[in-house]
């Protein structure tokens, strides 16, 4: 019987083992996962769960292991890949035989090499979620250092329970690289309505540490007094495990369009893969829950001998106050943006074009039922004068 393993009982990983049993796969699966629990969601960590809403984002429930013969071990890291013997050595020193392996071990926050920066509050995890919650709830001031999407997700669930949140970004705008000068300063102005103190151009130097932890930062021009210091500068992906056993990493672990290392027994998937896309012709990471869906699936299909290939265009959402959108796509830096609709409601279509007027991504905001529509559109030369916004 063939012996699969999976290291990193993350979201993709998840996806993968349902669809393998939906579909028939014979082989034995073991799942590996560092953290004390079964498989998650995470969006819900900066929103619904730090907003106090009662959602559980497990994605498979307690008993569809047992019941589909999948070993799941949590709080077991895998610290060795063998590739010469096919074996994941645990911490715990458990040796997994393995025929192929698909490592889904997903990314971590990103640390600022900073002196204190090891002391302030990150968000990954459930158990983060917990210390981000109860600093919330304890009151004070929060500062936030990164205007990224997580970081601008926990200040409005901070504002929502009237916390006072202060957000240093680098840049000059909040979300400029991805949104461009005009979006982003909507959701500077957002942000500002809702009472963040949103400070722009900011270089954080350190996180000041008292007695019971951060105290404060200091930037290059002052130092700014907090009770809490999350620090929310994007994520890395955890290629440990490929790195140490030879396999080529770039930016995340490299695969090509069916998901394959240069070995061809190991695979990976998720946030910490670097795949090929065959729409895009480019290799490309992706953080986003949408993807590690995707290719949850279709490594899956691959393992069951399909014609699979990775395909799909990255799409992400965020909520934010009452910025609410679906984005699909992937931009070039010096795209223009076409805003169609209501941007002062929140209700609007932006499309970017490159400079054959091609499409290259769309998001729309608080008007639902058309991310399918911005995919089609997605690679498509349009006449400018006949965008709209899609109502
Ligand atoms: P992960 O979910 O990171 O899972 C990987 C797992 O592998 C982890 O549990 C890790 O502990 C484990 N692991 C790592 N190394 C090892 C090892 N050596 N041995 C065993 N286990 C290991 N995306 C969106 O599109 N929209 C959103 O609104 C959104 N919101 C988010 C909010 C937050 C707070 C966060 C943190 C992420 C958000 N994302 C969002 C991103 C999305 O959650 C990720 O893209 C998705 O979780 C990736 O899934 P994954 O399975 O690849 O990795």
């Amino acid at each position: 019987m063939e012996r699969l393993v999976i290291v990193g009982a993350g979201l993709a990983a998840a996806k993968a083992v349902e669809r393998l049993r939906e579909e028939g796969y014979e082989g034995s699966v073991t799942v590996v996962g560092a953290e004390d629990r079964a498989p998650y969601e995470r969006p819900p960590l900066s929103k619904d769960l730090l907003l106090g809403k009662d959602t559980d984002p497990t994605v498979l429930d307690e008993e569809w292991w047992g019941e589909n013969d999948v070993r799941l071990l949590t709080g077991a890291r895998a610290a060795e890949l063998d590739r010469e013997t096919g074996r994941v050595r645990l911490e715990s020193g458990e040796w997994l035989d393995y025929d192929l392996v698909v490592l889904a071990t997903g990314a971590e926050p990103r640390v600022p090499d900073l002196p204190g920066a090891d002391r302030a509050l990150y968000l990954r995890t459930l158990e983060d979620k917990d210390r981000v919650l109860e600093a919330i709830g304890s009151g004070g001031h929060l500062v936030i250092v990164g205007a990224g999407w997580i970081g601008l997700e926990v200040a409005a669930a901070a504002r929502s329970h009237d916390v006072r949140v202060t957000v240093l970004e680098r840049d000059d705008l909040p979300l400029q690289k991805v949104l461009g000068d005009e979006l982003a300063t909507h959701v500077a102005e957002l942000h500002r309505s809702h009472g963040v103190d949103l400070r722009t151009g900011v270089s954080v130097e350190e996180v000041l540490v008292g007695a019971d932890g951060p105290v404060g930062v200091r930037t290059s021009d002052e130092t700014i007094d907090a009770d809490h210091v999350l620090v929310a500068i994007g994520a890395v992906p955890s290629v440990a495990l490929a790195e140490d056993s030879g396999l080529e990493v770039d930016d995340g672990i490299v695969v090509d369009e069916r998901f394959q290392t240069q070995d061809e027994r190991v695979l990976a998937i998720g946030d910490a893969a670097s795949a090929w896309n065959v729409t895009l012709e480019d290799r490309l990471r992706v953080e986003h829950w949408d993807n590690a869906i995707r290719q949850g699936r279709a490594v899956a299909d691959v393992l069951l001998g399909r014609d699979t290939v990775h395909d799909w265009l990255p799409y992400f959402y965020t909520d934010q106050f009452e910025f609410s959108m679906e984005y699909v796509g992937r931009p070039g830096p010096k795209d223009a943006v076409e805003i169609r609709g209501d941007l002062a409601a929140n209700e609007f279509i932006a499309y970017w074009l490159d400079d054959e007027s091609r499409v290259t991504a769309g998001m729309n905001v608080g008007i639902w039922d058309v991310s399918d529509t911005l995919r089609q559109m997605v690679g498509t030369t349009v006449d400018r004068s006949e965008l709209g916004d899609l109502r």
